[in-house]
């Protein structure tokens, strides 16, 4: 076993702090990731939170890891000591049933193990995740990660990135589109990076007055402020898809009724109320409204290597492990650009 210094929060009410734990010996396909940096997801703290449901604590949250490999188990082919890698929300699943066979491991029909806050599959102990200078992951669940990018800024590729990368992908999201991205944070900035460079004209929709000139440097071609709904009249019915990245309860109908004919809302910010939507707002324009959970291991892949070859990475603010609670604050009020990334140096 290896001894691991990490941020754990005790419960629900508790900020988090310092907390040493052992990460399991290596299995004949582990790999074990020194980790450099780990992005600061709002998930994490709709997690530790309990605004999701209970989560089982201590809770080491994160899951936008990346680091170099120490060690390796026996039988590992993919990784060998010394090379970047990556691990997202993913640990581990069934790898039998038809999605798993499919590499869509995130709808894996008999539950995913998720990178923290899941019963690992063998031992039952629970996952603990990537705010931590260590972790012991299955090989197959390791992403490659390039040398030519910012290590601190290919972090959040591995949330934020794949899982607004996933339904652009999914839905085919490209030239000719008009496309909506609500919420600039995390998942948003990357939204508009990944709908821009597949061509798609992007509006930005936004709570904050501050963030015009940074979405128009992201390359959103337009801004719209959505608490100013008298500037919204000429986007009624205006586009093909929306992608909602907002965390807090919003009102899913005002941005519904800006949907043109056939046009898709996809759900991926989780806010923890439920939406009340009349079938009317949907049946009008034969409106859809979707949702889409991170992505799998090839599609991650796929990313990570565009990514690469497209120089695109997040925009981040670098922080030491002991401002997290802080920055949870800051996340909370929507003054993130545009993403937290932990300095795991500093712990
Ligand atoms: P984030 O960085 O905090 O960004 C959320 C943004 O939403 C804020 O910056 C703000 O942007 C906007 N916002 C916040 N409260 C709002 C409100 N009451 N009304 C309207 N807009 C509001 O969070 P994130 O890390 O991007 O995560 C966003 C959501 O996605 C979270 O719920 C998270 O759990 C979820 N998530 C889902 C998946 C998935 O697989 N589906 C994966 C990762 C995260 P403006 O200032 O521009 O308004
Ligand atoms: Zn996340
Ligand atoms: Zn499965």
């Amino acid at each position: 076993m290896t001894q691991a210094k990490a941020y754990a929060a005790q419960s629900a009410t508790d900020p988090l702090g310092p907390y040493s734990f052992e990460r399991r010996d290596l299995r004949p396909h582990d790999v074990q990731i020194e980790i450099f940096y780990c992005g600061v997801c709002h998930s994490d703290l709709h997690t530790v939170r309990g605004e999701w449901g209970p989560a089982s604590y201590p809770c080491v949250p994160g899951h936008e890891i990346v680091g170099r490999v120490t060690a390796v188990g026996e039988h590992v082919k993919k990784f060998k000591a010394g090379d970047l890698a990556g691990v997202g929300c993913l640990v581990d699943s069934c790898r039998e049933c038809h999605n798993c066979q499919q590499g869509l491991e995130q709808y894996c029909e008999n539950g995913a193990t998720f990178t923290y806050n899941s019963p690992d599959r063998l031992d039952g102990s629970n996952t603990l995740g990537g705010y931590s200078n260590t972790i012991v992951t299955d090989e197959s669940f390791v992403l490659r990660v390039s040398e030519k990018l910012a290590l601190e800024a290919v972090a959040p590729l591995l949330c934020a990135g794949i899982t607004t990368y996933s339904p652009l992908r999914y839905w085919k999201v490209g030239a000719g589109h008009k496309v909506a991205i609500l919420g600039l944070g995390g998942l948003g900035h990357m939204a508009v990076k990944f709908a821009v460079s597949f061509g798609a004209e992007v509006t930005m929709l936004s709570t904050s007055p501050s963030k015009e000139a940074d979405a128009k440097r992201l390359g959103a071609h337009k801004f719209a402020l959505t608490k100013k709904p008298e500037q919204l009249t000429d986007l009624a019915n205006y586009f093909d898809f929306i992608i909602d990245t907002v965390s807090a309860e919003h009102d899913y109908n005002m941005y519904l009724n800006m949907l043109n004919t056939n046009g898709v809302m996809i759900c991926v910010g989780a806010p923890p109320t439920a939406a009340q939507i009349p079938a009317s707002n949907l049946i009008s324009q034969r409106r859809s409204i979707v949702g889409s959970l991170i992505g799998g291991l090839p599609e991650t892949q796929e990313m990570l290597d565009y990514c690469a070859e497209h120089g695109i990475t997040s925009d981040v603010e670098v922080i030491a492990i002991k401002d997290i609670n802080e920055a949870y604050e800051r996340m909370l009020k929507g003054d993130v650009r545009y993403r937290f990334v932990i300095d795991m140096a500093t712990l």
